[in-house]
Parts: structure tokens; sequence; C-alpha cells
């Protein structure tokens, strides 16, 4: 890819003279017309640059929004108040009572759950779930009601990398929409350039980087993000998901460290897979030359922000995995937590925690092992001190067995 996102962010991170460095917090959930038929108008949705109420819109949200379109090469974006929200709207949005959707079956286990239960209960929605490397699988599944097409750009925690380019010319030639989830990766994948329709994020994870806020985002073509927050058939402006505008304001000063910090999770994440495989530890990182998506990932990422911060490994069992996590967190490894992309190592075992809506069975299938322990790498300043730590949890397991 030759898109640079860096350079486009910093493109749009341009100031008029006299203004704060960072912009004013907008702290209104209503706006003042001067007119009442410009307040008619706005509602109709002719005027630009008017703001009615923040559930809609509001001048802090539209900063960070621009900011993330920049980043991605979109048209638009609009701040959802979590992950959840975002892929939530945009699927909403995207289709109807009886369609069907195709998912990758390695996604995160909350819009497992959405696709598998809630949306097959509540809307008659039928969801497939194939593995999203296997592009005939995937062409096997299409019906004639068949909308989406839903994908991690890295699936969460297989770590699988999406074809994205080859699923958007099937997306395409059967007029289908693909949307991407693309919080693992931001800044390394940009799904839009690739082909995708639309792009999702859970911002909770690397783009706000600190774990203090759940929020999201939607990222797509301007006329799709305009249907979302139509007044009378939008679904986010109807659902009302939208993330706080402070909130926002926190995240855009965030969104300026992303670069150093991707780079830093990378270079940390690589470290230590070099060190596990050589420890002879079953090791899953998409930078290490025999990862099957290794050699596609180093075609379709942006160069420069390294393969990502998250890893995976196979303690084989769930008891194992349990004794390394805590062993690990005495150490001061890192936390045995949920979530990913804090400037601490994070790990948690996949099976129980963040899939386990995913059912056994599938867990299986999907050839997710009972002892996976995922690893969001952190930044710590010495990795190599890190694994001392890791190594020893691991030599203290084996001599215990
Ligand atoms: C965490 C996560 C989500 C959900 O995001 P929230 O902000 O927790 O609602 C969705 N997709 C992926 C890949 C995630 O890691």
């Amino acid at each position: 890819m030759n898109f640079n996102p860096a350079a486009e962010l910093q493109k749009i991170m341009n100031l008029s003279p006299f203004d704060g460095v960072n912009p004013v917090i907008s702290d209104s959930a209503t706006f003042a017309f001067s007119e009442a038929d410009v307040m008619t108008d706005t509602f109709e949705g002719k005027t630009e640059g008017c703001f009615l109420y923040s559930r809609h819109w509001n001048p802090t949200n539209v900063h960070l929004a621009k900011a993330l379109a920049a980043m991605e090469g979109a048209e638009a974006a609009w701040l959802t108040s979590s992950g959840m929200a975002a892929i939530t709207s945009a699927i909403l949005q995207l289709c109807k009572y009886g369609d069907h959707i195709i998912s990758a079956n390695t996604t995160y286990g909350g819009s497992y759950a959405f696709f598998a239960n809630y949306l097959p209960a509540k809307f008659n929605i039928e969801v497939s779930f194939v593995d999203i490397t296997d592009l005939e699988a995937v062409k096997k599944e299409i019906r004639p009601n068949t909308r989406i097409l839903f994908t991690e750009s890295m699936t969460n925690p297989l770590l699988q990398i999406s074809d994205i380019p080859a699923l958007s010319e099937i997306a395409r030639a059967n007029d289908l929409k693909l949307v991407v989830d693309n919080t693992f990766t931001p800044l390394i994948i940009s799904p839009l350039k690739l082909g995708a329709d639309v792009v999702v994020y859970s911002m909770t994870k690397f783009i706000n980087g600190k774990n203090d806020c759940v929020a999201g985002a939607i990222c797509g073509k301007e006329d799709f993000i305009n249907s979302l927050i139509d007044v009378s058939s939008g679904t986010a402006m109807l659902l009302g998901p939208v993330l706080d505008p402070p909130r926002s304001a926190a995240i855009l000063k965030n969104l300026h460290t992303l670069h150093i910090r991707m780079m830093k999770h990378s270079e940390n994440a690589g470290f230590l897979a070099s060190r596990f495989k050589e420890a002879g530890v079953k090791i899953n990182y998409p930078g290490l030359p025999d990862h099957p998506g290794h050699k596609l990932l180093g075609e379709l990422m942006n160069h420069g922000f390294g393969y990502g911060g998250m890893l995976a490994i196979d303690m084989v069992t769930t008891d194992n995995a349990s004794k390394l996590m805590v062993a690990m967190q005495d150490r001061g490894v890192g936390y045995l937590a949920v979530s990913l992309g804090y400037f601490r190592t994070l790990f948690s075992n996949s099976g129980t925690s963040t899939s386990s809506e995913v059912p056994v069975e599938e867990q299986k299938r999907m050839g997710l092992s009972e002892g996976l322990v995922r690893f969001s790498v952190g930044l710590d300043m010495d990795i190599e001190h890190s694994w001392k730590n890791i190594e020893a949890c691991l030599k203290d397991l084996n001599e215990n067995q």
C-alpha cells in the first residue's frame, strides 16, 4: 500500500492562527439558532455546519471524526459510545428484517453473540460463520438475501489476516457491503483503501490507548454516515449511541501519539514472539515469517508501524494458561485483564473470556485451543526484562508439572 495514514492525520490537525492547540470542547447538548427557519432547514438536513442536538452532531465530535476519516482515507466518520455501538449501528443500518449476513467465525465475542443470538431472534436475520481465509467457502455462503460480509482485518483471537481486496471483489460482484472491524490494526491496515465499504473501530483499544473509557467509530462514504444519523430513519440517531464530547476531545489528544504507540507495541510484540518461538512455545504472531498470513499482511500493510501488538501462545490446557497468567501478573509482566492497546501488557485466556460467547464446539472447530493466552503487548521500556520474567514463569510451570 502507498497510502500514508500518518501524513493524512498530520494534514488535518491544522489550526487557524490564535486557536488553542487543542480544540475548544463544546460542552452542550443543544444549540441556539438565530432564525426559526434555519432550525427547520437543519432538521431536514439542508444546512451545512449547523448544529442541532448532540445526539446528532457536536462540534467537538466533528474534530475527532474528521481526524479519523483522514486517517482512514474515508469521506466521513461518526463517533459512538462503544465499539459494539459502532458495529451494531453499522450492521442494522445496512440490513433489514429477513436479510442474511456472512461473518468471519473468528471475531470478537460480542460481535459473534450479536450475529449468532441477537439478530436471528430479534430481526430474523440469519448469519453464516465461515473461515474468512477460505474465499471459496465465503462465496458458497452467498444467498439472494445476503447483504453484508463482515470480518476483522486481523481476527480475534486467532490473528488470521483477512484478504480485504479479494473479499471486496466478492462483495462487489454480489452486491454486498464489506464491513471491516479494524480495532487490532489502526494505521497498519487501511481497509477502505483496500476496498472495504465501512470500517468500524472499538476506540477503547489502541486508538485511545489508555483504557480509561469505552468508545467507537464508524467510517465510510458520506452518504452512508448521513443515513446513519438521518433524523427519521438513521439507526445511530434513533438508537442514540453517541460519544460524549468531552471523551472525544480526550481521544483526539491521544490520536497524536497513535503512530508512536503502534510502532512500540509492534516492536515489543515482535521481540516477545521471537523469544517465545526460541523457547519452544507454540506462538501465533503475524510478524513471524511462518505465520500463514505473514506474506498477505506484508502486502496489505502501510509500512512503518510493524505487525501489531497482539500475539497468542498455546498453553494447551486452561489450567496451564491460568497458572501462567497468574504467575506473570505476580511477577509484574502485566495484568490478567481483557481488552487491549494499553500501556502495560494485558493477557487473558480467550476461550473463557473474550471469546466465551462462542460455543465450545465452535471454538474447537475454528482451532481455538482452550489453553490459548492472548497478549496485548504493552509499551514496556525494557522488554528484555519483561521476557526474563515471562521465562521464569514458564520455567516454574514446567518444573512443577
Ligand atoms: C473490544 C472489541 C470490540 C468491542 O468494543 P467495545 O468498545 O468494548 O464495545 C469490537 N471488536 C474488537 C475486535 C474488539 O477488540
